[in-house]
């Protein structure tokens, strides 16, 4: 057993645990570094520089009267670290994307999404959400952008001693029938990367119910499943469709669970994986986020960590350990029994988590 007594030490400690990440949206990755070089190849002007406006993303807070009856109060006024000029998710994310030009592009941001796990937070397994291709990329297909990010993904796995999969991403604004659609690509063109689909978006926009169809064909072709669920909505029982109608087998943030005793005794039951993470762009919401994922670990449930949109808003996986040492007072066992927990709950083949699992405790053994 390590002695740790200082921050300084236990956030090198929690800097070199090993970890997986299970919540991670590629486009939500991309440096600053590398979007303001691409922005300035293709003479994209923009209002700041890229680290400005990823520094200053902030989503408004929602309808309040939405939340006016929460067990954990959702602050809706401005708080004291939010920038007097914001730029949305939404919007820095069309930007990115809109720079995006070539197969070689998605390559390299994929590489560089692993990259910068592996560097910053010894991320040793990444799944990574992808989304529906922008028009101006239509022109490589499915195929040619999966074939782009597994290209990322195999240079990442031999430079860094990783293992990555992909996620297509369901935009829950589109319609039910555009995600079938979707599914119908992945069925009809299997990837050994691409282990699964999940469901993202703002959540009072899509309801888990509209996706049945959707999930039902991924779920015969054997596909894993997640969705953000119970994150925006405040409805414990969007979870609860999403585990037996969609069927999910792990649930993205999913906080407001919290508002039905029933629910959360059903999740602690299963031990389903919720994969939480505490740094979001709406900054009012963030200390709501860190009482909700307390609670959370004190109800017994499966926390697992991760970094969401670690280049935007902008955190690491590691930076997210380290929030929930100093601001959670989770002690370093909990933390490595959670980064174990992460293993359990990837979409790895059973042979490759036994190999994972028993690195980390080789690794946690070296700490
Ligand atoms: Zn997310």
């Amino acid at each position: 057993m390590t002695l740790i007594d200082t921050p300084a030490a236990t956030a090198g400690y929690l800097a070199r645990l090993p970890k997986t990440d299970l919540h991670c949206h590629l486009i939500g990755t991309v440096r600053a570094s590398t979007f303001a070089e691409l922005a300035r190849r293709e003479k994209l002007v923009l209002p700041d520089s890229a680290e400005t406006i990823f520094r200053d993303i902030n989503s408004l807070p929602p309808d309040p009267a939405l939340y006016a009856d929460t067990r954990i109060p959702v602050p809706m006024g401005r708080s004291a670290d939010e920038p007097a000029t914001s730029y949305s998710l939404f919007k820095a994310s069309e930007w990115v994307v809109s720079v995006l030009q070539s197969a070689e592009d998605l390559t390299r941001i994929t590489y560089e999404a692993f990259e910068s796990a592996h560097r910053t937070s010894a991320t040793r397994h990444l799944e990574l959400f992808f989304d529906y291709l922008p028009p101006h990329l239509e022109k490589l297909g499915y195929r040619g952008a999966v074939e782009a990010y597994a290209d990322g993904i195999r240079m990442a796995e031999r430079d860094f001693g990783m293992t990555g999969r992909m996620i297509a991403g369901i935009d829950r604004s589109k319609s039910g029938e555009h995600a079938v659609h979707l599914v119908q690509q992945i069925v009809d063109n299997p990837h050994e990367y691409v282990v699964g689909i999940g469901l993202d978006n703002l959540e009072t926009a899509g309801p888990p119910e509209r996706f049945i169809d959707a999930y039902t064909l991924a779920g015969a072709a054997g596909l894993k499943r997640t969705a953000h669920s119970s994150e925006h909505a405040p409805i414990a029982a969007n979870t609860i469709t999403c585990l037996d109608a969609l069927g999910c087998d792990r649930i993205d943030h999913g906080y407001f669970v919290l508002e039905d005793d029933a629910v959360v005794e059903r999740v602690r039951a299963d031990q389903t994986p919720f994969i939480v993470a505490f740094t979001t762009s709406r900054r009012s919401w963030r200390p709501w986020r860190q009482a909700s994922i307390k609670a959370m670990v004190d109800a017994g449930l499966n926390v697992i960590l991760s970094s969401d949109d670690p280049g935007m808003f902008p955190t690491t996986l590691a930076q997210e350990y380290e929030i929930a040492s100093t601001s959670l007072q989770l002690d370093t066992s909990t933390l490595r029994s959670m980064s174990l927990a992460g293993v359990e709950a990837s979409w790895l083949p059973e042979p490759e988590k036994i190999l994972l699992r028993e690195r980390f405790v080789r690794e946690f053994d070296a700490l």
